[in-house]
């Protein structure tokens, strides 16, 4: 035995609405990237933004995963339930003077650069202490250089932390933990190799690496898939109104996603089985085919059915 470990990789979705056509097209590729790898595919409810989960939806995500035939590994991770790994990852990093309490607001900020995802480089203001007469707001791990890491879909990437994100934030002013913590506490956990996922999530990368080195955790191989936009070129999502894929013929719709993603399954598959294109889907997956591209439009098909 020994040697690499086993592939494992992960979906993960925010329970924040009905499994639209982007997010099944996330399922589909990180569920046949690792099977066809003969690895293992965990599932996490990525709930830690407790103020934006919706009631009731993780559970129709897990009947819609079922229903499409995706058959994840072990048991189910919440986010909502992983407080106490988190306030330990918090507690290492403090313990190394790697984070730091900071008292600044958004209106603070405001005159601050832009970063990547649209929130402000930080200034720098707390970060050797709290200005006299100031409250602790949030927690912010310092940041100090760049991260440079090679794509499975988008090719070479490379961020320079300090003038592009500026320390960020771990511990949020309203008490929740930072996504970016959670996710990286919870895939090294979850021993994840793989990560295959949207490219909305590219500028999180950067952060992720960097925490995993602070937290002595392995970097996962990623893949970063082109998003699903609509006809007005907007990401599908709750939002922008987009439509569940629940009520649809399941094996219509992996079609569709399988054709966004490059795969190019036959015509002749119009007519197959769900089973069939699962397993059409499983021996010819390559993530090679994968257009390089950060964002395309969803298939004639899935724009017909919003219809
Ligand atoms: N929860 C994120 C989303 O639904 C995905 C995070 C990830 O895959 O790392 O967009």
């Amino acid at each position: 035995m020994g040697g690499a470990a086993r592939y494992t990789g992960r979906f993960a979705p925010s329970p924040t609405g009905p499994l639209h056509f982007g997010s099944l097209v996330a399922a589909a590729a990180s569920f046949y990237d690792a099977r066809s790898q003969d690895g293992r595919w965990l599932l996490r409810i990525e709930d830690v933004d407790t103020q934006r989960t919706v009631p009731g939806s993780a559970e129709q995500i897990l009947a819609t995963l079922e229903r499409f035939g995706f058959e994840w590994d072990g048991g189910i991770v919440r986010q909502s339930q992983r407080t106490d790994a988190y306030v330990t990852a918090l507690e290492r990093l403090r313990s190394a003077d790697l984070i730091f309490a900071c008292a600044c607001t958004r209106r603070e900020m405001a005159d601050s650069a832009l970063a990547r995802d649209g929130s402000r480089v930080y200034p720098g203001t707390c970060r050797d202490g709290l200005p006299p007469g100031r409250k602790a707001r949030a927690w912010r791990v310092r940041v100090e250089g760049g991260i440079a890491f090679e794509d499975a879909v988008q090719g070479p990437q490379q961020e320079d932390l300090t003038s592009e994100v500026g320390d960020f934030v771990v511990l949020r002013a309203d008490g929740l933990f930072a996504y970016q913590l959670a996710v990286v506490v919870d895939d090294a956990e979850a021993g994840v190799t793989h990560v295959v996922r949207g490219a909305d999530l590219l500028d999180s990368t950067g952060r992720q690496i960097y925490l995993q080195q602070r937290l002595g955790s392995p970097t996962p191989a990623y893949a970063h898939l082109p998003v699903v936009v609509n006809a007005a070129g907007e990401k599908l999502s709750k939002q922008t109104l987009a439509t569940a894929v629940d009520d649809w013929r399941p094996e219509a719709v992996l079609l569709a996603a399988l054709t966004f993603l490059g795969q190019n399954p036959p015509l002749d598959l119009n007519h197959a089985t769900l089973r069939d294109v699962h397993e059409w889907a499983l021996a010819h997956w390559s993530l090679a085919r994968v257009p390089r591209v950060r964002c395309q439009s969803e298939p004639q098909f899935i724009q017909d059915m919003q219809a």
